[in-house]
């Protein structure tokens, strides 16, 4: 009954929009319908949940990293076996839907976090809803023309964007000096598991408002009115493909207010339109900052509230009562700052509230040497924290550094407002969905309900050391395995044998995340297995995921170095039963969801003090693998978790960085290691071709020279990486190994997703 139900009303989707038969729809049509189909189905619930009158979260993030939505979406509904069987038996392999495109409108880790916030709010059933910007095209799809990273549009909407309401009557007006746009509001479900929340992701366009100019087109004035077209759908055109690193660009700069304005309206509006007291806003709605991209919605709100009649002290007060802030990182060039004289010029409303709110605090606190606005430039995060209730760091390790370098300053004054919320992982999508042989496993011994309740995971570990759950473990890793090694095959050309370790660094491509590092200990064992070296050396994939941002020049180089070393090491009949290398094409969500069980070594090898948080080890964490990294962000207590004895810890501590760079010089290290010399020698003694660009040479020099002076370290910590790595390779396959990766899914449950937004919610938002 529900079978025959489902599937005509996917029929009936098909003919009215595509005018096919379910026989002759292709991928893009049956996406198409399949999602509107449970759209449909969601609408009451989705109503209710929108309609309650309590307290409410908003998340605004700059950035939503999505991937796709019609597994998870279905999985959560608890339908998505019986769609494949009932789709099956009309013939459609749901296979089909991996064509469809991932939606991308985030760089990386901060957007992948607010995507799993917001599954994880919809799935412990807190009313949590996301604000952000629908941009036309999300981050570049990425390919690589003879080793050099080249970048192409994104148009994510190729198939369509089935799982988003065009909310044309709630548009808004956003106003800078030059010409006022319009926001439209697509609004898209979040569907948490079990089905019983389903919130809202509120994604804002610009238009160009709305009236015909009829007076310029009798004039035809036609370059007029498509300019003023182009200016204001220019503003959501892209999502700056910028990794912790912000330039102050003027489109940019109109993109945090653009969004943070519309969504500081509609919340007002909502309040009004409920017939609530302006002054009561606190009580009703609490804002999470993800980072300092929309920290413009503080002083927005202060001049919306003013508008509504309250006075600048009334307004700041309700402000401070409803923000609340989230740092990502402690890279200086990532500490976003504005120039005021362009504030002033482009919004110069907002300009004058941020001058006021400079001079509250000069009063508030006359000799703290704090600021919002310091030679003429307003810096985003001191605002943030000067007008929010809490401000948080995303692992324990990163929150100390917080309190105790970046915001000394401000923690001296405010040390109530600090607090850590350790990053999280959605558990359906990173274990449940991506590994159902695993999680099939796991239910097999522990019994279901750990999907929601990971810390359940814990009954896994009396079983680490039991041969059949070994042996049944590893049967599992070898399989998928298997399964990316046929997609590698098919997408990059290169042949990765399943027996292989699989050895896996997957994620941005930055000096501080030191992927050189890892480019180093793979010549390095190349070069020893070629001159006799490495007799026991067992056969292992190095495989890398990774995009540059298109003006990162170093980046770039290095991600020509590896694609270099790939090239050289894959070619080479000495060493083909030993070692393979890959860089895979355009890694993103769906690839890394192919990419995580698969892994048995997972690189999280960060310059200590560098990476604030990290989910990619999460995600390897939940599936079984073992990470090999240095003591940096959540790494730290993933260590506390499974016990540090099984990981492989490396390198430099956050203190020993500090040590060794009060007089570090790279240049002894280098000279004092023959074998290390020879491989960082590559760079620039004709080994490698970069096409007379010098990117490599260039790159040999970041480690000697100029500002850099191997700024990350890699010199300093590559013996210890090596000497833990091979350790690492030597313990392979044995049942105590084997044991160590059963540990670490077992002791993976504080990392759900789940559990950091309960934190946040009992601690910061108070709902
Ligand atoms: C999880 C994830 C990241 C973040 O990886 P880190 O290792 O934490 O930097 C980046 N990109 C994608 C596609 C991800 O899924």
């Amino acid at each position: 009954m529900e079978k025959n139900k489902w599937i005509k009303r996917v029929c009936d989707i098909l003919l009215a929009n595509d005018g096919v038969t379910l026989e002759e729809a292709d991928a893009p049509a049956l996406y198409r319908a399949v999602s509107r189909a449970t759209m449909a189905e969601i609408h009451p619930t989705w109503r209710k949940c929108r309609d309650k009158k309590k307290k409410r979260v908003g998340y605004l993030s700059a950035e939503f990293l999505l991937g796709r939505a019609i597994h998870s979406n279905l999985y959560n509904l608890g339908k998505l076996d019986k769609v494949k069987e009932w789709l099956g038996e009309r013939g459609v392999d749901f296979t089909l839907f991996e064509e469809i495109e991932d939606a991308a409108l985030g760089n990386g880790g901060l957007g992948r976090l607010a995507a799993c916030y917001l599954e994880s709010g919809a799935t412990v059933g807190i009313p949590l809803d996301g604000y952000g910007i629908r941009y036309r095209y999300g981050l570049f799809r990425q390919t690589f023309v003879s080793g050099f990273q080249k970048e192409e549009a994104d148009d994510w909407q190729r198939c369509g964007d089935p799982w988003s309401y065009r909310r044309e009557s709630e548009s808004v007006e956003v106003e800078f000096s030059d010409f006022t746009v319009r926001a439209v509001p697509y609004d898209t479900p979040v569907i948490g598991y079990g089905g019983k929340t389903v919130n809202t992701l509120r994604l804002w366009q610009s238009e160009e408002p709305r009236g015909f100019d009829f007076e310029a087109f009798d004039a035809m004035q036609t370059d007029r009115i498509a300019k003023s077209r182009m200016n204001c759908e220019s503003i959501t055109y892209a999502l700056y493909p910028n990794d912790s690193t912000e330039r102050g660009r003027l489109l940019r700069l109109r993109q945090e207010y653009f969004f943070t304005s519309a969504t500081i309206q509609d919340i007002i509006r909502k309040h009004k339109r409920e017939g609530l007291p302006i002054e009561r806003l606190g009580e009703y709605i609490t804002l999470q900052l993800n980072d300092t991209h929309p920290v413009f919605a503080v002083p927005e709100m202060i001049r919306l509230l003013m508008k509504e009649g309250l006075d600048f002290e009334a307004a700041f007060v309700i402000a401070r009562s409803v923000f609340n802030f989230t740092n990502h990182t402690i890279l200086g060039e990532a500490l976003e700052c504005w120039d005021m004289k362009r504030v002033r010029k482009l919004i110069p409303k907002i300009a004058s509230i941020l001058v006021r709110m400079q001079r509250r605090l000069e009063r508030e606190l006359p000799d703290g040497g704090l600021f919002l606005i310091k030679d003429g430039r307003v810096h985003m995060a001191n605002v943030a924290i000067y007008a929010g209730s809490r401000v948080n760091g995303v692992a324990a390790l990163h929150t100390e550094i917080l309190k105790e370098s970046t915001f000394r300053d401000w923690y001296a004054h405010y040390p109530e407002r600090f607090l850590n919320v350790t990053n999280g992982v959605t558990p359906r999508r990173w274990l449940a969905l991506c590994n159902p042989q695993l999680s099939d496993l796991i239910t097999r011994r522990i019994g279901d309900g750990w999907q929601n309740d990971l810390e359940r995971l814990r009954e896994l570990g009396k079983f680490a050391t039991d041969p059949e759950t070994r042996a049944e473990f590893f049967r599992i890793k070898q399989e998928k395995k298997a399964e990316l090694s046929a997609h590698i095959y098919k997408k990059e050309g290169i042949l990765l044998p399943p027996e292989f370790i699989f050895d896996v660094q997957a994620k941005r491509l930055h000096e501080y995340k030191r992927q050189l590092l890892n480019a180093f200990s793979i010549l390095y064992y190349y070069f020893r297995l070629k001159d006799g070296l490495e007799p026991d050396f067992k056969p292992t994939a190095f495989i890398f995921g990774a995009k540059a941002a298109p003006a990162y020049y170093m980046a770039k180089a290095i991600i020509k170095f590896i694609k270099s070393i790939a090239e050289l090491v894959n070619n080479d009949e000495d060493v083909k039963d030993k070692m393979r290398v890959v860089f895979v094409t355009d890694y993103n969500v769906s690839y890394a969801e192919k990419i995580m069980p698969a892994a048995d070594i997972s690189e999280q090898i960060s310059m200590a003090g560098m990476e604030a948080s990290g989910t990619g080890n999460m995600k390897f964490m939940l599936n079984g693998t073992v990470t090999l990294g240095t003591m940096d962000g959540a790494n730290v207590e993933i260590c506390e978790e499974a016990g540090i004895e099984n990981e492989y810890i490396f390198g430099a501590t956050v203190d020993e960085v500090k040590r060794v760079k009060e007089n570090y010089d790279p240049l002894a290290i280098y000279n004092a290691d023959p074998e290390l010399r020879r491989i960082v020698d590559t760079l620039d003694d004709g080994t490698f071709d970069d096409n007379g660009t010098g990117m490599l040479k260039a790159l040999k020099g970041s480690l000697f020279g100029g500002w850099s002076k191997d700024h990350y370290l890699v010199l300093h910590d590559f013996r210890d990486y090596v000497r833990v790595k091979s350790k690492l390779i030597g313990d392979y396959g044995t049942d105590e190994f084997i044991s160590k990766c059963i540990r670490n899914t077992a002791s993976g449950g504080k990392f759900s997703s789940d559990r950091s937004i309960l934190d946040y919610a009992r601690d910061v938002w108070k709902i």
